[in-house]
């Protein structure tokens, strides 16, 4: 890591605090951070960071626009085009931003966007409520709701 690279990763540690786990170059768990589910959307990221909260994933983003840095967010990491990944930027790895609520009057869930439907599924099935979503359960909320919706009820929806 060159100088400059290091004081990034310096000023980054310094805004997030030492909880937030930073996956960079040099990290013995560096492939694995950077890897998809296709390998064609596999990038040298310059940075994986792995957020806990929503207040750090705003850091994240702040950090990001101050220092100009190119940004890729990594839900369920089913997409194939690349744009869950960066050559040299910062990643928002999300999936350890997970919950999921339901409001049984409204028939609302709220769920975080590191879910995937295997655990939306897993929350709602306690409430006898099912999601239009993914046939597969490992795909994420964040990419396949505004990018998806071909789901197990697509005979009654068209969805
Ligand atoms: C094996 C396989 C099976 C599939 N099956 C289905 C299916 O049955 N039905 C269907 O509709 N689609 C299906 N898809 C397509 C899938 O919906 C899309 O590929 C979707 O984009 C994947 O979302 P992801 O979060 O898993 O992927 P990612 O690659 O992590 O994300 C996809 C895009 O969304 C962005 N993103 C992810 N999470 C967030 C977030 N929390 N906030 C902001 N942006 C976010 C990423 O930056 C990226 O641009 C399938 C894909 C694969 C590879």
């Amino acid at each position: 890591m060159d100088g400059t690279a290091s004081r990034l990763l310096q000023d980054l540690k310094s805004r997030l605090g030492p909880e937030i786990r930073l996956v960079t170059l040099e990290s013995p768990d560096y492939q694995t951070a950077i890897s998809r589910w296709s390998a064609t959307s596999i990038r040298p990221a310059g940075i994986v960071a792995f957020p806990l909260s929503t207040k750090e994933v705003s850091n994240l983003v702040l950090f990001a626009t101050l220092h100009r840095l190119c940004l890729a967010v990594k839900g369920g990491a089913h997409s194939t085009g690349g744009n869950n990944s960066s050559d040299g930027g910062l990643i928002i790895d999300f999936p350890k931003i997970w919950d999921v609520s339901v409001d049984l009057d409204n028939k609302v869930i709220i769920a975080h966007g590191g879910c995937t439907w295997e655990g939306v599924n897993r929350v709602t099935e306690k409430y006898k409520l099912s999601v239009v979503s993914s046939t597969i359960s490992n795909v994420g909320i964040g990419g396949s709701t505004p990018g998806g919706g071909f789901g197990w009820f697509v005979d009654d929806t068209g969805q």
